[in-house]
């Protein structure tokens, strides 16, 4: 999770199609202003797709955004979540008080709840791995104390009616949403896809703008998992894309085109870089690969995703581990 910021947005409703609304509410991260609830109607009510973060005010932009569609918080008879990381389902609890809905998200949420039922322990376990990770102590240590200060971005603990996953259908007016499991951005990602009308809800899986990032450490190989997930998609037929952040789009055979090439090229850049330094650790190899300034937050978000690679790169036999602490890696 990154630094919040001050809000200076509210949250906006705005139709994309008959019966289909983006709600685009604020975030408290820098470098991702916000991101999108769906809309859709469905009978007298809606069913609502994510929710947004649970910060100071949130609630208050959903409701912003519905009202400004002509809907409230008690019209959702359905909230589904593409995925649980906060952006998506933080609001979960809240939006279920208001309305009495029930919430369906994929069963593979631990990446996110084990961590809100033991909050030290997980904090703890990160910190681990980014020293094991070459994060020299300074900075870690900072970084875990703006960790402790920040809230969970959590309405509540989630209560799930029902597991989302392949089979179910999801219903609104414009047909029946089909469910497909995409994970490698998180293990717990779906997309539902509307065949009829070509429709594809993409939450974080393909964005508008390339825009990659894996949870590390529940799945062997997470970049595995996302190059699989980008296949999946390229095979269903999409007119447009409703994605989790930005704007609609369509082409969306160019964006899972865009997204296999900037794997690539990361994978090759951590290659290169092993070739240019001998061993190295992960955290050494950042400003490499993504020549970025580093902050604190950037700094763990891009070691999650430089673990990832590292990880497929050992499966693929293209790398491999050096004995020792800090883990050091080295190219075969
Ligand atoms: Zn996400
Ligand atoms: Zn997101």
């Amino acid at each position: 999770m990154r630094k919040p910021t001050r809000r200076t947005e509210t949250g906006r409703g705005e139709r994309v199609l008959p019966g289909v609304w983006r709600l685009r509410l604020p975030l408290p991260w820098p470098g991702v202003p916000h991101c999108n609830a769906w809309a859709l109607a469905w009978g007298h009510g809606l069913l609502l797709v994510d929710c947004g973060m649970d910060t100071p005010g949130s609630l208050r932009d959903l409701e912003r955004a519905l009202e400004q569609i002509g809907f409230e918080l008690e019209n959702v008879r359905l909230l589904v979540c593409t995925h649980a990381h906060v952006d998506h389902c933080g609001q979960a609890t809240a939006v279920q008080a208001r309305s009495g809905c029930e919430l369906w998200i994929h069963p593979r949420h631990e990446h996110l709840t084990a961590a809100l039922d033991d909050r030290e322990g997980a904090l703890a376990r990160r910190i681990d791995v980014a020293r094991r990770g070459g994060v020299p102590e300074g900075p870690l240590q900072a970084w875990a104390e703006g960790r402790r200060d920040q809230g969970t971005g959590m309405s509540g603990p989630l209560s799930v009616a029902r597991d989302l996953v392949p089979g179910e259908v999801v219903e609104s007016d414009a047909g029946g949403w089909e469910v497909h499991e995409t994970p490698g951005h998180a293990p717990s990602h779906v997309v539902l896809h509307q065949p009829e009308r070509r429709l594809l809800i993409s939450g974080d899986h393909v964005l508008g703008r390339t825009s990659l990032y894996f949870d590390h450490g529940f799945t062997p190989d997470p970049v595995d998992e996302f190059l699989s997930s980008l296949e999946l998609v390229d095979g269903l037929d999409v007119r447009l894309t409703l994605s989790g952040h930005g704007r609609p789009f369509t082409d969306l055979r160019g964006h899972v085109k865009a997204n296999r090439e900037l794997v690539q090229e990361r994978l090759e850049a951590v290659v290169n870089a092993l070739r240019e330094h001998g061993e190295a650790t992960a955290f050494a190899l950042l400003p490499a690969v993504y020549g970025e300034k580093l902050s604190p937050e950037t700094a763990a978000w891009l070691l999650t995703k430089m673990l990832c690679y590292l990880e497929h790169l050992e499966a693929t036999g293209r790398v491999r581990r050096v004995q020792g602490e800090p883990q050091r890696w080295v190219a075969s």
